[in-house]
């Protein structure tokens, strides 16, 4: 018996731990004091009145012997792919219902995505990026070359002809950035994928933070990207599902590598190892596409948009290098006189009572710059902000 040693390549994940411990031990310190958050990742606003009216009406359905639900199809309900569908269709992106497949979240398929392909695989992952990436392919023994973000390419990564990869990973809008692609841009990852016979592993799960009409919300917005790309989305951004869980992987039926379809594949994976994401979630997330639903979200993204401007005008004004917020909830930006992420950490934290989170923990080339959230109270967000600006 052995088990899997690629887990012992793992390092420990230090970053929130490390966050959530020095404003610990400062509030032990300053006890009364209030520390203001712009560290966090996930939504703060309750989930709209259309989703929990669903959620309520679901509820009812599995009271009663006529329309309880057991185990559903393992791929997710016809009511909610269709809606996801049409979704798509409204940005002139055609799907076939059988391309869409829903789960419990984006994470869940980033990382069981990788059980439909070759351990030999090479991984091309932007750094600074979200850590699953990277963690999930150590954890397959998966050889892995990274790309670089910086300030040079406004961290957007474009593709070299030196990379020898086949599973490439992109995350746009970006966490931990904000950075954005541009349709010219993914046309440019696209075409390098087809033509080295690679597989790009779109990240959308930001995508309803997108205002700009000319940016792309979804990868197979791109001519030929139904030859080479697998896009994950969620309903945890855009509709307040962190704690719900609801997410769809769409796995085009043109995606096919020696021969073998990779929709086939995660089709058979999903039915064999997942039961489905639960009837009463897949209702509640079947609202957010209703008329009634969709203003609600919209209204919520709306105030994270707000707060995040609130928080990029401020590096406007201050002409602080920053990529973000715009399109994003994130803003990223590069902290002061050459201290480096953590430094800054410490001297916002004991200095300003504020919490951000340091760029490094999202990768190398994340030294030296902050992550801040729009994910916050509004009245946190503009006091914050207004400290943070005393120390620029
Ligand atoms: N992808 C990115 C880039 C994320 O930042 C997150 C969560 O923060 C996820 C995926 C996970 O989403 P889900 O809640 O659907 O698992």
């Amino acid at each position: 018996m052995k088990l899997n040693s690629h887990y012992l390549d793992l390092k420990d994940s230090y970053l929130f731990s490390t966050v959530a411990r020095k404003v610990r031990e400062f509030q032990a310190a300053n006890p009364g004091k209030k520390v203001y958050k712009l560290s966090i990742g996930d939504v703060t606003l309750p989930l709209a009145k259309a989703v929990i009216d669903a959620m309520h009406l679901a509820v009812e359905d599995m009271a009663k012997k006529e329309t309880f639900k057991g185990y559903g199809p393992e791929l997710g309900y016809d009511f909610l792919r269709e809606e996801i569908k049409k979704y798509y269709s409204r940005r002139n992106v055609e799907l076939d219902i059988d391309e869409i497949i829903v789960s419990d979240g984006a994470k869940s398929d980033l990382g069981n995505l990788l059980d439909i392909m070759d351990a030999d695989n090479k991984v091309l992952i932007p750094d600074p990026v979200y850590p699953a990436y990277v963690d999930c392919n150590i954890m397959a023994g998966r050889k892995i070359d990274t790309c670089s973000g910086n300030e040079q390419n406004g961290f957007k990564p474009m593709p070299n002809e030196n990379y020898k990869s086949d599973i490439i990973y992109i995350c746009s809008p970006n966490n931990p950035t904000g950075a954005v692609y541009t349709k010219d841009e993914l046309k440019a990852w696209v075409d390098y994928a087809n033509k080295n016979n690679a597989l790009i592993l779109f990240d959308a799960a930001y995508e309803a933070f997108i205002v700009d009409k000319a940016l792309p919300r979804s990868i197979f917005e791109i001519e030929g990207a139904r030859t080479c790309a697998i896009e994950i989305c969620s309903f945890s951004k855009t509709a307040g599902f962190t704690g719900t869980r609801c997410g769809y992987s769409i796995v085009p039926k043109q995606l096919v590598f020696g021969g073998i379809s990779a929709n086939a594949l995660w089709n058979r994976r999903q039915s064999t190892k997942f039961n489905g994401t639960p009837y009463i979630i897949q209702k509640a997330a079947a609202a957010v596409f209703s008329e009634e639903g969709e203003k609600q979200i919209q209204a919520n993204l709306q105030y994270y948009r707000d707060n995040a401007k609130i928080i990029k005008e401020a590096f406007e004004k201050k002409g602080v290098y920053h990529v973000g917020g715009d399109n994003s909830p994130y803003i990223w930006f590069k902290v002061p006189n050459n201290m480096t992420s953590w430094e800054f950490f410490d001297k916002l934290l004991l200095e300003k009572n504020v919490v951000g989170t340091p760029g490094s923990g999202f990768g190398e080339n994340g030294e030296g710059f902050f992550r801040l959230t729009a994910f916050g109270d509004r009245d946190d967000t503009i006091e914050a902000v207004k400290r943070i600006v005393e120390l620029l």
